[in-house]
């Protein structure tokens, strides 16, 4: 189904025509078109500890990246699919979004728009620029008596990055070029979309994981819980599961569980999930964090004990998916579909093989063929921000 992206916009940070340079040392300067955040928007967003790159992209360095880094275990996508946090770079190719969510660490001023309205950077200007910030981030760690050494040196050669962050990074109208250069930099892809693009999703030709976040169980709620622009946002997301659900690559589908808010209709989540016919499905708490503060209390944020209840009443309408794992520090389980027999990890040196070879291939041709961990000795027990 496609559906147009209509023009209108509600920004509350305004374009801008004039080329800067961010606190981060990186010029505004794209391949076309012209504009930029003002400047004190652009600083509110370096003082929350993001360095934007080029026109629409923005990186920062997560928690779990650090916790790894000294040694202290990585994220629950480690735990999950075997991702090296310490190896993983957290960005977005557009700091805009369709949503003004609730639970959302963004504050209202944030950028929103239906529709892409600046210029188009060009995808490796992204990756290269995104690469340095990412890198300059981090350079403290080199020498610091609290970092491990084995793990920053790794921590130099990133080998994956969560395109997810902040916005909505499926809209960035290049990105299929750029998935396909991460990739051919030896960069796997995981991409977090909120489920109004669906024309962007089916446009999308490869990334190593999509993920479709599912905020609500009905129409009602979805408006209350996104607070969404569109005003057709209810068919988008139907549009969204039927589009993911095409997809020959691995899928998953993010629930975020809200305390006193969405925690309601399990059976009706199970229908969206059985339409969206994802690989995983993951269940994550709610983090007060951020300008979410303002809008929601610490009351809204489960504890892992809840999460996991919640998640077995969903699971009890799903027979074709099992219980594959959790992860504690950031109050998140996953199942997955009964056929991956809980082997979940990913092959990451046969995805980037299949990908040079230029061949067709799909979800189980980079599944690694040992079983997904229960936990593993990799993940720590402190508590970061929750992760992406
Ligand atoms: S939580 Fe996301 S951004 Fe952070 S290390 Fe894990 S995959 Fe990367």
């Amino acid at each position: 189904m496609a559906l147009p992206i209509v023009s209108e916009s509600d920004s509350g940070l305004a374009i801008g025509s004039t080329c800067g340079t961010t606190s981060a040392g990186h010029s505004y300067q794209g391949s076309e078109g012209e504009g930029q955040l003002k400047e004190k928007d652009a600083q509110t967003l370096e003082n929350q500890g993001y360095a934007l790159v080029g026109r629409h992209s923005a990186v920062k360095v997560c928690g779990w990246t650090k916790n790894m880094i000294r040694g202290k275990g990585g994220c629950y996508k480690l735990t999950f699919y075997g991702i090296m946090s310490n190896q993983c770079m957290q960005m977005t190719t557009s700091i805009s979004c369709a949503n003004r969510c609730t639970f959302c660490w963004r504050g209202y001023k944030a950028p929103v728009s239906k529709e892409w309205k600046w210029g188009v950077d060009d995808p490796q200007f992204i990756i290269d620029e995104s690469l340095k910030a990412h890198h300059k981030f981090l350079t403290g760690f080199g020498g610091s008596p609290t970092a491990n050494p084995f793990m920053y040196k790794k921590s130099l050669d990133v080998k994956h990055v969560a395109l997810s962050l902040t916005g909505e990074p499926i809209t960035y109208p290049r990105m299929n070029e750029i998935c396909d250069n991460f990739h051919r930099q030896g960069i796997s892809t995981f991409l977090v979309t909120n489920a109004q693009y669906p024309e962007a999703i089916e446009n999308l030709n490869l990334v190593t994981q999509l993920y479709l976040s599912i905020d609500a169980p009905n129409k009602e709620l979805l408006k209350e819980v996104d607070r969404p622009l569109f005003s057709d946002y209810w068919e988008r997301m139907i549009a969204s599961l039927d589009a993911l659900s095409k997809k020959k690559y691995r899928t998953c589908i993010r629930l975020t569980a809200i305390k006193g808010l969405n925690m309601v209709h399990p059976e009706l989540y199970a229908e969206h999930i059985l339409r969206g016919d994802a690989d995983f499905v993951e269940v994550k708490a709610y983090m007060f964090v951020g300008e979410s503060r303002q809008r929601l209390q610490m009351e809204n944020m489960p504890l892992h004990s809840e999460v996991v209840d919640w998640a077995k009443e969903i699971l009890q309408y799903l027979p074709e998916y099992e219980w594959l794992a959790e992860h504690e520090p950031s109050r998140v389980v996953c199942f997955a579909k009964k056929k991956w027999n809980r082997h979940t990890w990913i092959d990451f040196p046969k995805f980037h093989e299949l990908v040079e070879s230029g061949e067709d291939f799909d979800r189980w041709d980079y599944q690694r063929t040992d079983v997904t961990p229960e936990d593993t000795m990799y993940t720590a027990r402190n508590e970061t921000d929750g992760g992406c």
